[in-house]
């Protein structure tokens, strides 16, 4: 599935403006092209693109912070975009480091909202590698909210969600929430 150039110049109309006047001309396929690569992976439900390794089963929790990320709300096609913090404790194996950034661009590039983003990341982390636990933590900004409806710029929305021993342990619990902040 695909937007059509069409598609775009008929949503153009209806807001009311030529979707035929010089700056609007080349927007369609521009359009068409965004949404190819912001859209990429609607309707997938399972990541396959990673690595695992074995490891000794005393191994830390694993944290990456801070990884960037930018979605569109489902209510609103708008972008709500910010930065995701991933956390595992690892039972037997690890995922490749470079494989979470990857995870969370997948996960985001669909219409979705946050709470589901944060979910789906931790579904999948789950899922994939064998953990004693997971937790993944989102802050992020919603246009939605900023440039229309309540209006308030610079709001930020923060979502949790906690696996296994993350929901059980509050000493990891509170050293995950350290990397948080
Ligand atoms: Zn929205």
């Amino acid at each position: 599935m695909q937007t059509s150039e069409e598609d775009v110049r008929r949503l153009l109309t209806a807001i009311g403006d030529d979707p035929f006047r010089p700056g609007l001309i080349e927007t369609p396929a521009r359009v068409v092209k965004a949404n190819a690569e912001i859209f990429a992976h609607t309707g997938e439900t399972t990541f396959t693109d990673y690595k695992l390794f074995e490891v000794a089963t005393d191994t830390d929790m694993v944290v990456v912070a801070d990884i960037p990320f930018y979605s569109m709300c489902e209510h609103h096609l708008l972008p709500f975009f910010g930065t995701v913090t991933v956390a595992y404790q690892p039972k037997q194996q690890v995922i490749g480091l470079s494989k979470i950034p990857r995870l969370v661009d997948w996960a985001a590039r669909r219409p979705s909202v946050q709470e589901g983003l944060t979910t789906l990341i931790a579904d999948e982390l789950s899922r994939i590698v064998s953990a004693e636990g997971v937790a993944v933590h989102i802050s992020a900004r919603h246009m939605c909210m900023e440039m229309r409806g309540i209006n308030r710029p610079g709001t930020t929305t923060t979502t949790q969600v906690t696996r296994g021993i993350f929901k059980t342990d509050a000493m990891l619990r509170q050293e995950f929430q350290q990397q948080v902040h």
